[in-house]
């Protein structure tokens, strides 16, 4: 067959337009949404394979997108800018390729008993079948968290604020017993963000988030990210890879599109929950209101000492009386907020806990958890105050 000069409609279908190296910088991070990337030669393709020079080869491996939100999360956890990033496909993908890299065969892992009910799946369901066990403590007794520390612990695991009763974690005695023992400090601060409490300031040694509640912010994505030092970042980034949990270019940019307005939306949506919190507490219908920015929440100083101040998070627990039935006929009075699962979206959110996030805990669980079977968590959104206490209060004043 002789040369042709003019190529084939299936060739110049798939070889499309020229891909332009483009020299000047685009104000916003460009969307890399490609799977592979091209090399100028088969030497500068073994070069960054080897490592010996850098560049992107694969977008399982690392994509520019993707990466360029983790750094922007790792600014806003570390400001001195030591710490860095990893993106990931959801939050679990980046808590399972953190437990997945500090735990071996043998290992054991202690966990707050309230831990997110993902996590909680992961390690029961899991690790325990490649022999990694997990003893689940009361946080909140330092005492207890350091008499179940093992010789084989590699994991101490924390969270800033657990779901539902906001309870806050003490990040600086919890990393003390880490540290005395020896035992890498994890934290999982999704629910406060780094607007409200940064956990390297404390004492952690890896963050992590489910970027697709605050971070994110707006419901529409799924993500998840994972800060702290490079030696250790660098083995859970292993993981990654083999595991295959990578953030796609396309989510990544709405990520870091949501994180422009983070601080924005976190503090508004903080203020607005201390309103609600205070405004449900004295409602006659409710016989408990969880939440850290209350005087009356047990955690309300440790708050104080760890958080920026004024903000508490934006999860507000809502428990009438009467059990199960009242928790329920409270989510279906609601008009304005959603019922509707996660938080950390611009619209209210609220679901009645004992029978979705915590299905799996029967009365007896719950109650040694210290939730009620009433309880119903309400993610509070960007909406006016007022619009919100109104729509709590009628869906209250109803039952
Ligand atoms: C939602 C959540 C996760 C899991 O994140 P996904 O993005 O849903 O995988 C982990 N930890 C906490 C505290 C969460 O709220």
């Amino acid at each position: 067959m002789t040369a042709r000069s003019e190529k084939g409609s299936s060739t110049r279908a798939v070889h499309g337009p020229e891909v332009r190296e483009v020299v000047q910088t685009p104000l916003t991070p460009p969307v890399y949404r490609t799977s592979t990337f091209v090399f100028d030669s088969a030497q500068q393709a073994a070069d960054v394979f080897a490592g010996r020079e850098p560049g992107w080869s694969y977008s399982r491996t690392d994509n520019p997108t993707a990466q360029a939100f983790a750094d922007a999360v790792a600014a806003l956890e570390d400001p001195s800018g030591v710490a860095v990033g990893q993106p990931f496909a959801s939050g679990m993908a980046a808590i399972s390729s953190t437990l997945l890299a500090l735990c071996s065969s043998g290992s054991h892992v202690v966990a707050p008993r309230e831990v997110y009910g993902g996590t909680w799946s992961l390690l029961t369901r899991q690790l325990a079948r490649f022999g990694v066990e997990t003893t689940f403590v009361d946080a909140t007794d330092l005492e207890a968290v350091r008499a179940a520390l093992r010789p084989e612990t590699t994991v101490l695991w924390a969270e800033v604020l657990a779901n539902p009763t906001m309870t806050v974690a003490d990040l600086p005695g919890l990393s003390v017993v880490a540290r005395d023992a020896g035992v890498p400090f994890v934290v999982d601060a999704t629910f406060a963000s780094p607007v409200v409490c940064r956990p390297l300031e404390h004492g952690a040694d890896l963050v992590v988030h489910s970027a697709t509640k605050y971070l994110g912010g707006h419901s529409d994505v799924t993500g998840g990210v994972v800060v702290g030092a490079a030696a250790l970042l660098e083995r859970v980034r292993t993981v990654r890879l083999d595991l295959g949990g990578a953030l796609a270019p396309e989510e990544a940019a709405l990520l870091t599109r949501g994180l422009a307005t983070l601080p924005l939306r976190m503090t508004r949506q903080c203020q607005t929950a201390i309103v609600v919190a205070a405004a449900l507490q004295t409602h006659p219908r409710v016989v408990r209101v969880d939440h850290p920015g209350l005087t009356t929440h047990r955690d309300h100083a440790l708050a104080g000492r760890l958080f920026t101040p004024g903000l508490y998070g934006a999860v507000v627990t809502v428990t009438p009386a009467g059990g199960r039935v009242a928790g329920m006929a409270f989510v279906d009075g609601l008009r304005l907020v959603k019922r509707a699962t996660s938080l950390g979206g611009t619209v209210s959110k609220a679901v009645h806990v004992a029978t979705t996030t915590h299905l799996q805990l029967d009365d007896a669980s719950l109650a040694a958890a210290g939730i009620d079977p009433g309880a119903v968590r309400v993610s509070i959104g960007l909406e006016d105050v007022e619009d919100l206490v109104a729509d709590l209060v009628q869906a209250l004043d109803a039952l």
